[in-house]
C-alpha cells in the first residue's frame, strides 16, 4: 500500500496516519515529524526549516523533497507507506511523481480528511494547550490553514482527475472513521 493522507490541520491526518500504518503494516511518514525532530535536536536540517515553521511557511521545496526521497528509500519503506503532511504543493506533486516514477511504484491512493472550519479550529487550540507546540499559537494557525487553502487544497483535485482520491468526513468517531477509509480502499 502506497497512500498519502491530506487535509486542513486539526483533521485528524496523524491520528488516522499511525492507524493505517498499524492496519497495513507500513510506516507513516510525516514530513511535520520530521522537521520537529531535526528542531528539537538542532540539526543542520533543522536550523534551516526553523524560520519557516515558526512563521507558519512552507519549508523551501528543494529541502522538503530531499527529506521525502531519502525517507522512501530506506529498508522499512520498501513494502510501502503512508505519507502526511506531503505534498503540500504543486511542484512537490511533481517531485513525488519523479520519485515514484523512479521507483517504478505507484501511489494506490490519497486518502483526502475534510472538517468544517470550526471544528477544525476547536481541536487545533486543545491540541496546543496539550502538546505546547511552539507553532501553535493563533496567528501561526491562521497562517497554516491560509497556506493550506492556497496552496494544498487544490491538490486534490490532482488527485481526483487521477482517479485515486477517497474522501472521508474527519468528524466523529476516530475508528468509525478509520474503519470507513480501510472499507473505502479495500473495495
Ligand atoms: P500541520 O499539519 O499542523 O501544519 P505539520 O506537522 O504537518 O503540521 O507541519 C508543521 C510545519 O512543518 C509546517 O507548517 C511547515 O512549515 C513544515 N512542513 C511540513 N510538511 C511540509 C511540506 N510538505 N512542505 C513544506 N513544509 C512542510
Amino acid at each position: 500500500m502506497r497512500l498519502l493522507i491530506m487535509g486542513p490541520q486539526g483533521v485528524g491526518k496523524g491520528t488516522q496516519a499511525a492507524k493505517l500504518a498499524e492496519h497495513f503494516g507500513i510506516p507513516a511518514i510525516s514530513t511535520g515529524d520530521i522537521f520537529r525532530y531535526n528542531l528539537k535536536n538542532q540539526t543542520e536540517l533543522g536550523k534551516q526549516a526553523q524560520a519557516f515553521i515558526d512563521k507558519g511557511e512552507l519549508v523551501p521545496d528543494e529541502l522538503t523533497n530531499s527529506i521525502v526521497k531519502d525517507r522512501l528509500a530506506m529498508d522499512d519503506a520498501q513494502g510501502g507507506w503512508i505519507l502526511d503532511g506531503y505534498p503540500r504543493n504543486a511542484s512537490q506533486v511533481e517531485a513525488l511523481d519523479t520519485m515514484l516514477e523512479e521507483l517504478g511504484t505507484p501511489l494506490d491512493a490519497v486518502v483526502a480528511l475534510d472538517a468544517d472550519h470550526d471544528v477544525l479550529m476547536e481541536r487545533m487550540m486543545k491540541r496546543a494547550e496539550i502538546e505546547g507546540r511552539a507553532d501553535d499559537t493563533p496567528e501561526v494557525i491562521a497562517k497554516r490553514l491560509e497556506v493550506y487553502a492556497a496552496e494544498t487544497a487544490p491538490l486534490l483535485n490532482i488527485y481526483a482527475d487521477r482517479g485515486v482520491l477517497v474522501k472521508i468526513n474527519g468528524v466523529g468517531d476516530i475508528d468509525a472513521i478509520q474503519a470507513n477509509i480501510v472499507a473505502e480502499l479495500t473495495k
